[in-house]
């Protein structure tokens, strides 16, 4: 991409310090609300960038990792109070990059600040198990150590949370970072690896390498990177695992959704409406966890659609900076096309459009990647609305007769990430739980949402099955060595 003298630009951070790029091609970030307010650029950063972060988290490995778990957690608590000072600033640089309401962005860096408290305290609890020995003048136990150094693939839209649900672990459990967040999330990846910064992590623990696939690639297959945990499309997570295995590394993908709600008879119908809206709809349906499918029971079917139906054209499109927008753009030209494609597939292979499925009207709308919230109808389980992850503010509405006929819908897909069921009886809600091919499952709450302190993570083409969040990430992040003190 040419480079201009007005875009304001950034580096890299490697060894402690913002480092300009070994290349000369430049990566130009603009609002997606507004395309002509420019964000910044940041360098497109070649394999020899990786070379030198690679080498900066390998020099500082030892002594990083030799320091008591505690002073490790007490950076985070400091990084988390700096977050927390700055979550305006940060929310708003967020909401301008990649254009996720402000209300949401705030949330999000609050959880974000959450995280690093949660994992702070990690420094603290235990790292093994005292095993019973055989042998009564032997002591065994188990102690985990760190992977090593590992390399963080981040994805645009949760600029803030996910990227430091990957961060806090590692760095906490004694791993040295090379953190490559998306393109599309590239300033407000600046800003936060300052606020790291400024915590005062030694040079070389934290190091930020700017760029898009092919230097993804050269941190994958970096002979000295230990660990890779990727969240992101499948069809990028499936290279990265093949790469991972050629390389011999410990690998973590989390990836796409085709999340489902089910709304039984027995469903309190308002709640259902307000939770499936919200589930799909926010964020403009760019959550892995958006539920894309409803699916339902067809004695409440009609009443659902028009509860639904009414309730979708009160919602408020507009820039996320906007107080009144409750829903923001997409994130870039090539997500709105690939939206815009899905929409034009579905009326092509026979779904009925209910609302939306174009731009909104009007000059506010002219600039930005907006979508009106989109609801199809008459969607059956062959059809592509169906079946592919859109990424988008579109919902596919399908009628079934019984709970055995939803489950076996809602699990006739690749995907396996996070699903709902809508139902006041008991024995539905066993049901789902039990049969549902998802690795989160909500009963009377939307697909979307998870809290910090519990494992996340799918099934089936959603993941690696290795979770991340909660206690789950101490087995991604380190690994354990067996000791025998024989006495
Ligand atoms: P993406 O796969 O295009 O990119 C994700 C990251 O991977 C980016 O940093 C990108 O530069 C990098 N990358 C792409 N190809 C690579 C390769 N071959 N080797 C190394 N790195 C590579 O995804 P995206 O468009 O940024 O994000 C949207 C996707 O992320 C959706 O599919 C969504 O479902 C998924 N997602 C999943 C979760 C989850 O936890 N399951 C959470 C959020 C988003």
């Amino acid at each position: 991409m040419a480079s201009s003298i007005s875009w304001e630009r950034y580096r890299n951070f490697i060894n402690g310090e913002w480092a300009p790029s070994v290349g000369q091609a430049w990566i130009q970030r603009t609002n997606p609300a507004n395309q002509s307010e420019r964000i910044g650029e940041v360098p497109d950063s070649t394999a020899e960038d990786v070379e030198l972060a690679v080498t900066a988290a390998n020099l500082a490995l030892n002594a990083w990792r030799r320091l008591a778990g505690a002073e490790r957690g007490n950076l985070l608590y400091r990084a988390a109070d700096l977050v927390e000072k700055h979550k305006r600033e940060l929310a708003r640089l967020a909401t301008r990059e990649m254009g996720k309401t402000l209300m949401e962005m705030t949330q999000e860096v609050a959880r974000g600040a959450d995280i690093l408290r949660y994992y702070a305290g990690e420094g603290m609890r235990k790292t093994g198990d005292v095993i019973p020995s055989a042998n009564r003048d032997h002591l065994l136990f188990t102690t985990r150590v760190p992977m090593g150094v590992a390399a963080l693939i981040t994805p645009w839209n949760f600029p803030v949370a996910i990227p430091l649900w990957k961060l806090a672990p590692a760095l906490v459990y004694g791993n040295t970072v090379i953190w490559k967040p998306s393109p599309e999330a590239s300033i407000t990846a600046v800003k936060l690896t300052g606020l790291l910064a400024e915590a005062g992590f030694p040079p070389g623990v934290v190091n930020l390498v700017h760029g898009g696939k092919k230097t993804g690639e050269a941190m994958v297959s970096h002979p000295r990177v230990q660990a890779v945990s990727f969240t992101g499309s499948n069809a990028a997570g499936r290279q990265i695992a093949i790469e991972a295995a050629r390389t011999g590394k410990k690998v973590q993908l989390e990836m796409g959704g085709k999340n489902p709600v089910i709304v039984t008879d027995k469903a309190d119908l308002d709640k259902s409406v307000r939770m499936t809206i919200s589930g799909a709809m926010k964020s403009a349906g760019q959550k892995c966890t958006a539920t894309s499918r409803a699916i339902v029971f067809r004695s409440v079917y009609d009443d659902f659609k028009e509860k639904l139906l009414e309730e979708v054209k009160q919602i408020t499109v507009g820039d996320g900076l906007n107080e009144a927008a409750w829903m923001g753009p997409l994130v870039s030209q090539s997500q709105w096309d690939k939206v815009m494609s899905y929409i034009r597939q579905g009326l092509s292979e026979g779904a009925e459009l209910l609302c939306g499925g174009k731009r909104p009207e009007g000059a506010d709308y002219e600039q930005g990647f907006f979508i009106e919230p989109t609801v199809f109808a008459n969607v059956t389980t062959e059809m592509t609305l169906a079946q592919e992850e859109i990424f988008g503010p579109v919902l596919a509405l399908m009628v079934v007769d019984s709970l055995e006929e939803a489950l076996q819908l809602a699990n006739d897909v690749r995907f396996g990430l996070s699903a709902s069921i809508f139902t006041e009886d008991i024995q539905e809600a066993m049901q789902f739980i039990q049969d549902m091919e998802a690795g989160m499952i909500r009963i009377n709450g939307e697909s979307a949402g998870v809290e910090l302190q519990a494992p996340f993570g799918g099934m089936k083409a959603s993941s690696s099955y290795s979770k991340e969040q909660g206690t789950a990430a101490i087995e991604f992040y380190t690994t354990s060595k067996t000791v025998t003190i024989c006495g």
